[in-house]
């Protein structure tokens, strides 16, 4: 069996990727055997991630669980199968019942098409990684905002906060050369673990505003690229070039549009794997602060992650729950801010969630029921914690009454979605 020595990284996180789609269009399909997949995904991106990173030292014990895992989504397919392939020939004429069905079939079709080489990709992996040994990135040297990076083993860390409004990480590579005229070729991904986080719709689904913007939204594949030196036109995800002389460095810039993420590298040298390095990301937003999750006078509720903002967040929330708390005799529940890189994410479509200045409010807890005009909605006490935001100086509150929004000056406005029935979104002053 000849597995290409140079790709098998590359093939394993193709295949990844191609598992990753699967999975979503399973659950497209029947999100009963969806979730079982997901499951399964869940595994393999675990064990994918610890062979990329750890390479010799995972070996095989982990490419064979991948395998083993990836067997387990493709007979979840191929269980499937048979029902896909009787609405597709059958109904194709007719009309697809479910708009997503041509896809479904297209890509089971192609996982049974691909499924030896598939095997072949999984089995050979962790060989691979044994008979290559370990491989540190020794000759590559990373420079963020002008100072070297220095690490051990193959994961770099790069903790980058915005210095300004539209700063964004910026990362040098330094490639010093063993010889002149050798070919290099770098090359980079996400990692299969911190696009499903950063990507998938069920987990964060992140969007990043393109900077200078309020609304514009980054595509996925626009958010990284390389740049050769000075020269913007070159920019890409896959750079050639030659390697300079002796004592000479080949300056490679990495740029991202803000956005905490994992990407995989690959440096070959005359198109043999050279070394490969995990580029860890945490970027902080500019003029972010982290905001306790629980406060003295609140108690946090939503996602963990999503607890980020502007100072002036931080300041309104703690004032309005003390108020609250001094007022009513009751903590209130404060959820969702925002995430520390500053995007938008999740189902929060407007820019305050991104920007750090809005938040999700409770009411509850006070007014007696989960929702407006629900059973024991009591409208007098939601009104006063309405209040309670605008002397705290909220500049605008999203309600989802429509009887009382109008009680008020252009601060308060009514939802009617019925995506603020069982909250209230408040913008803190900035
Ligand atoms: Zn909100």
């Amino acid at each position: 069996m000849e597995m290409d020595k140079k790709s098998w990284q590359e093939a394993l996180v193709s295949y990844m990727n191609r598992a990753e789609a699967s999975t979503m269009m399973l659950w497209d399909c029947d999100p009963g055997v969806g979730a079982k997949a997901r499951k399964l995904y869940a595994g393999m991106e675990r064990e994918a991630l610890a062979l990329l990173s750890k390479g010799h030292a995972a070996g095989e014990r982990r490419a064979r669980a991948l395998t083993s895992d990836g067997n387990k989504l493709i007979a979840l397919a191929d269980r499937l199968m048979p029902e896909v392939r009787r609405m597709a020939w059958v109904r194709a004429r007719v009309k697809y019942p479910h708009p997503g069905l041509k896809l479904v079939q297209k890509e089971l079709r192609r996982i049974e098409r691909d499924l030896p080489a598939n095997k072949r990709v999984m089995q050979s992996a962790g060989k691979e990684s044994v008979a290559a040994g370990p491989q540190d990135a020794g000759e590559v040297v990373l420079t963020v905002n002008g100072e070297e990076v220095k690490f051990r083993g193959k994961v770099i860390k790069v903790d980058y906060r915005a210095a300004g409004a539209k700063d964004e990480p910026n990362v040098e590579i330094l490639l010093k050369g063993p010889g002149g005229g050798m070919s290099v070729r770098i090359s980079f991904a996400e990692t299969p673990e911190s696009k499903a986080i950063n990507w998938n719709k069920d987990r964060m689904n992140k969007r990043v505003i393109k900077s200078g913007t309020d609304n514009d939204i980054v595509p996925e594949t626009e958010m990284a690229k390389l740049l050769r030196g000075l020269d913007k036109i070159s920019a890409m995800r896959d750079l050639k070039a030659a390697l300079p002389m002796e004592g000479e460095n080949l300056k490679v810039k990495f740029q991202t549009q803000g956005l905490s993420a994992k990407y995989f590298f690959w440096v070959d040298l005359d198109d043999r794997p050279h070394a490969f390095f995990c580029l860890d990301i945490t970027f902080t937003a500019y003029g972010f602060i982290k905001i306790p999750y629980d406060g003295n006078s609140y108690t946090g509720y939503g996602r963990k992650e999503a607890s980020w903002g502007l100072p002036e967040l931080k300041v309104f929330m703690d004032k309005f729950a003390a108020k609250h708390l001094q007022e009513t005799g009751k903590k209130p529940y404060i959820g969702n801010k925002a995430v520390q890189d500053g995007v938008k994410y999740g189902s929060h479509k407007g820019k305050s969630h991104a920007k750090g200045y809005g938040v999700d409010i409770d009411f509850g807890r006070t007014c007696g029921s989960a929702i407006v005009n629900g059973k024991g909605y009591k409208e007098k006490e939601h009104k006063k914690q309405i209040q309670r935001y605008l002397n705290c100086g909220a500049p605008f509150v999203y309600i989802g009454n429509k009887k009382i929004a109008d009680k008020y000056g252009d601060e308060v406005k009514y939802d009617g979605s019925g995506g603020h029935d069982d909250h209230d979104h408040v913008n803190s002053p900035k």
